[in-house]
């Protein structure tokens, strides 16, 4: 079994059976991002214990990649603190932009592998920028300067 068919198991995997998925009544903020690009709609809510993600889930539909990549963001960041789950999106980011990650991230490598299909980025990213802005409601904002945007932006946060 080569790398990328392992990747295409864990996304599949994780489509199937998605970690996290369904309503989130512990969670102080909810944002919900879409993808008009390809139809993917994904609400992402968190819930803060102190400064650790204690609650975290989603919800919505979209195409595989999506759906997976909001799998597996659920189940490595639960359980971490705020500042460390805002670094993982940034790491993830930098990684669907060509960028290879300076440690294993487990599972989440396979997602990697999107950063070949330049319309599929916007998929695997809608889950973590959405995350990005629940945590930012919640007082973890990582954007420097600048308006408070709002959470229909949606973009992958680069500037040009
Ligand atoms: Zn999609």
């Amino acid at each position: 079994m080569s790398i990328d068919d392992l990747y295409q198991e864990i996304i599949l995997d994780h489509y199937r059976r998605p970690r996290h998925h369904g309503p989130c009544p512990g969670c102080s903020a909810q944002v919900k991002h879409h993808n008009p690009l390809c139809g993917d709609e994904i609400t992402v809510g968190v819930g803060l214990e102190g400064e650790t993600v204690a609650q975290i889930a989603f919800d919505g539909h979209g195409c595989s990649i999506s759906q997976a990549s909001a799998s597996m963001m659920t189940e490595s960041v639960q359980g971490m603190a705020a500042r460390q789950a805002l670094e993982l999106v940034e790491t993830v980011r930098r990684m669907m932009h060509g960028e290879r990650p300076a440690e294993d991230l487990g599972d989440l490598m396979a997602l990697g592998g999107v950063a070949k299909f330049p319309v599929r980025v916007k998929c695997a990213l809608l889950p973590w920028m959405a995350l990005r802005a629940a945590l930012a409601h919640l007082g973890h904002g990582l954007e420097r300067g600048g308006s408070d945007g709002s959470s229909s932006r949606g973009g992958d946060g680069s500037s040009s």
